[in-house]
């Protein structure tokens, strides 16, 4: 059995390094330019982090381009990458203590989760992705037989990735891990607001055997370093995670420099149906678990309960009995469920959420007010708000953050109209005993994922995305490959034996 942690002992022990990581080494930002990392625990500093403009870009670049060039890393063949992406992962979980720990720190979740969730998912999607490489074939064409036409899968070159700081490490890996297995280069730009783990994977990944300048990281802010990298003229691809509204400025960065190929992964407003035939018990804790789970701060947190009316106030009594068990605690206390909000900037946004909805005429049920004021950090009380309309900001806008806003429905046909009137499209959950009606429901929702009877169902091997303004393309399995190769097709004329 594992020898209980002493999380507080690893926290104090981690030394945090923020300086950039390009061509296989620590760097400070080439303005010499720093900015503070605070802790959403208690709002103390805890890093200086290299504040990365476009010097440090074409840097990174230009590292970057060097290794595709010479074929470091792409003219490996896959069975050596493999090796190398497994060795990396088991880095990952040998760091694991420190790795959480540190996510903790940086970001406010819980360290239960830090350590058993985001660690170990973000180590096996590196190991996924690396031991998938050397397991796919390309293609030969069912052309005339006097021609063959060989369609092969290359790496598209040097990859940019910007991140959030909901699941910094998870994140991070969900693009890297499938850029670099399939041979590319790549620039990770992880959040200012949780920029420490993404620092220490380049350096795990050095010592794994990624060669020098392969995988560089630039901590910086989005309108410095972020659009740098997306405007960059010698960047052949930019994945990105984030909000929708950045995602539509990565998309024109892309458009006004040399037309890089643009993945976005972005927001949600994702609905849980419940009809009266589910079974409650089960719906209540999937809805209230959920929500509140990473502090809310899950792109796709089912944050619209859509319940019908017959039901509905059962529905939300046993919701708000729930909630209390979703009081946050301190992070690094081996029982928390739930931590402290990223920063004081994202605390306000969903206090404000909350006053609006308030305003807007929604009822609070529970919750609602900032706790734990004397830590100093930044956290809130699970909330939850009935008698919502479709038209409140509450019911429109990603909140990200633990409010849920409960909407009622009297039939299929109102669930669905209410289910699909939203900008976003990225995942979406029916509960009922009738399979029809499940099926039927599923096949109607405008969502990436549909789930019937649970939710957050996940595994490296589902791809995962949004349809509408939830983004394009797919994290996750091997559609992921997609977005990180180009398809080349070779004519090769055959003559007579
Ligand atoms: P954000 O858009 O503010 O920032 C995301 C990243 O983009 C950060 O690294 C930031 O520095 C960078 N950035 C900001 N402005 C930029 C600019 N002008 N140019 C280039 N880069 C820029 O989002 P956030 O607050 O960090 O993250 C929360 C959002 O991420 C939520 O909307 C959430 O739903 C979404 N998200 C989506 C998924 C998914 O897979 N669909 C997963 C996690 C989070």
């Amino acid at each position: 059995m594992q020898a209980k942690i002493d999380w507080q002992s690893v926290a104090s022990s981690l030394k945090l390094d923020g300086r950039a990581f390009i061509g296989g080494r620590r760097v400070a930002a080439v303005s010499g330019l720093s900015f503070d990392c605070i802790s959403p625990l208690d709002g103390r500093k805890i890093a200086d982090v290299a504040r990365g403009a476009t010097a440090d870009i074409d840097a990174a670049v230009v590292a970057a381009r060097a290794a595709v060039e010479d074929g470091r890393w792409a003219g490996k063949s896959p069975r050596e990458r493999k090796m190398i992406m497994v060795r990396f992962s088991e880095l990952m979980l040998e760091h694991g203590d420190r790795l959480a720990a540190m996510e903790t720190l940086d970001m406010g979740k819980p360290v239960k989760y830090s350590r058993n969730v985001d660690v170990s998912t973000a180590a096996h999607c590196v190991r996924w992705y690396g031991e998938a490489i050397d397991k796919l074939y390309d293609e030969i064409a069912p052309t005339q037989a006097n021609t063959l036409a060989l369609i092969r899968r290359e790496p598209v070159g040097v990859v940019g990735a910007i991140v959030p700081w909901n699941y910094p490490m998870l994140m991070a890996c969900w693009k890297i891990a499938p850029a670099l297995a399939a041979g590319n280069s790549v620039i990770l730009k992880p959040s200012e607001k949780s920029p420490l783990t993404a620092l220490v994977l380049a350096e795990l990944a050095l010592e794994a055997g990624i060669p020098e300048g392969v995988f560089n990281v630039v901590p910086g802010f989005g309108p410095e370093a972020g659009s740098a990298l997306a405007l960059h003229m010698d960047v052949d691809c930019i994945a990105f995670t984030g909000s929708t509204r950045t995602g539509k400025q990565i998309v024109q960065y892309a458009g006004q420099s040399n037309l890089k190929r643009a993945w976005t992964e972005l927001g949600g407003k994702s609905p849980l149906l419940v009809f009266a035939d589910a079974d409650l018990d089960a719906a209540v804790k999937a809805c209230v678990g959920s929500i509140f789970f990473n502090q809310g701060e899950s792109c796709n947190a089912p944050s619209r309960l859509l319940v019908e009316r017959s039901i509905a106030d059962e529905f939300v009594q046993r919701a708000a009995a729930l909630a209390p068990q979703f009081q946050p605690g301190d992070p690094l206390a081996p029982k928390t469920v739930m931590g402290a909000l990223v920063d004081e900037i994202q605390m306000n946004t969903v206090l404000g959420y909350i006053e609006a909805g308030k305003a807007e005429g929604a009822r609070l049920v529970t919750g609602g007010q900032r706790l734990r004021v004397e830590t100093g950090g930044y956290y809130v009380a699970p909330t939850i708000f009935a008698d919502v309309s479709n038209s409140m900001k509450i019911a429109r806008e990603e909140i990200f953050g633990p409010v849920l806003s409960v909407l009622s429905f009297a039939d299929t046909t109102e669930a669905l109209r209410l289910a699909n009137d939203t900008s976003y499209g990225l995942a979406a959950s029916v509960w009922t005993r009738d399979l029809n009606r499940a099926h039927g429901v599923a096949r109607a929702l405008r969502a990436g994922t549909v789930h019937v009877n649970c939710y957050d169902e996940d595994d490296i091997t589902v791809p995962f995305g949004g349809y509408k303004q939830s983004g394009n393309g797919r994290d996750k399995s091997l559609h992921a490959f997609d977005k990180y190769t180009e398809l080349k097709t070779t004519w090769i004329k055959l003559g007579a034996m």
